[in-house]
């Protein structure tokens, strides 16, 4: 196996220049110039030989080289046409790779895991398009992916989110439903200096793992999500009145009042308050409520 051999600034801007490529502002595409921050993504994602991993935007191939050393098999998905050629280039003699030129969004990643790697899970590796980091995200858990862990770089703002709690200006819809299916590590910061070129924003590597089995049980995971986002919406409206008020929900004001109390919550409380155990609770009080079942039970 040939060694990496991108990585610094002199040898990404000999391949830009050799294929006079544009960068696509519209593509997310902050390429990476730094080995020390590959070298620690590729740490913090735990990779043996033994795994596949998935790398969303490959970019001119620079952590595909480091993924292909460190993996038995990378495949990579490629959005911009005008990168093909060079990572047919830059990844000559990196045996283990295989490109796939498509919108990782449009891609049925169930099925591509079933057929390269027999439905095992993965691992996902990536220094992601920023524009796009949520949807695919939670593609991966809501379309249960099977994946072993996630180490990507995103926004540092969009890491702290992944990461924190009840009670954080930052906790919201985002926190909960990461939450629910892994644990969020933040594993680094990165400067824009990393990167070419330079984002406006800093970044973070995290890396989240799958929860073996979900942290909560709840019986009806799409009222969850609904709950959840009903919640964040109206950051400033009571709980009850969030919830109330979702075109996603329908459940009368007594009954989500009645839900709430059950919580052993004021019924001014609002929905930045509750962990993901709570939002289970409730979830699980107004899905046996839909199913006629709910007496005045407590949740203790
Ligand atoms: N991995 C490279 C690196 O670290 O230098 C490039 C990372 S750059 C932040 C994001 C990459 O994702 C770009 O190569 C971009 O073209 C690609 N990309 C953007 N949208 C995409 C999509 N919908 N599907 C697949 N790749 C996409």
């Amino acid at each position: 196996m040939k060694k990496p051999t991108l990585g610094n600034p002199q040898n990404t801007i000999a391949v830009l220049q050799k294929y006079h490529f544009n960068f696509q502002k519209k593509y997310g595409q902050n390429f990476l110039i730094d080995t020390h921050v590959l070298d620690k993504i590729i740490a913090s994602a735990q990779i043996t030989e033994e795994d596949m991993v998935l790398e969303i935007g490959p970019g001119i191939g620079t952590m595909t080289q480091y993924l292909a050393c460190a993996a038995g098999k990378v495949v990579a998905i490629e959005v911009d046409s005008a990168l093909i050629p060079v990572l047919e280039d830059t990844l000559e003699g990196f045996d283990n790779v295989e490109i796939i030129h498509a919108d990782v969004l449009k891609v049925d990643l169930t099925r591509l895991v079933e057929e390269k790697n027999a439905g095992r899970p993965i691992k996902v590796v990536a220094n992601l398009p920023y524009y796009i980091t949520t949807p695919i995200i939670m593609g991966l858990f809501e379309k249960h992916v099977p994946i072993e862990s996630i180490t990507v770089m995103v926004q540092k703002e969009v890491a702290e989110r992944m990461q924190t709690g009840p009670g954080t200006k930052d906790y919201g819809a985002l926190s909960l439903a990461v939450q629910y299916y892994a644990k969020p590590y933040i594993v680094a910061n990165v400067p824009p200096n990393c990167f070419m070129p330079r984002p406006k924003v800093g970044s973070a590597v995290i890396r989240l793992t799958r929860h073996d089995r979900p942290l909560v049980q709840v019986e009806d995971e799409s009222l969850l999500f609904r709950i959840i986002r009903a919640s964040f919406n109206q950051r400033r409206k009571t709980l009850v009145n969030g919830l109330k008020n979702s075109a996603e929900l329908d459940f009368d004001k007594d009954v989500l009042e009645q839900a709430v109390a059950a919580l052993g919550r004021g019924e001014s409380v609002r929905g930045e308050t509750l962990s993901l155990e709570e939002f289970a609770l409730l979830s699980n009080y107004l899905s046996r409520i839909s199913e006629g079942k709910a007496g005045n039970e407590s949740y203790s």
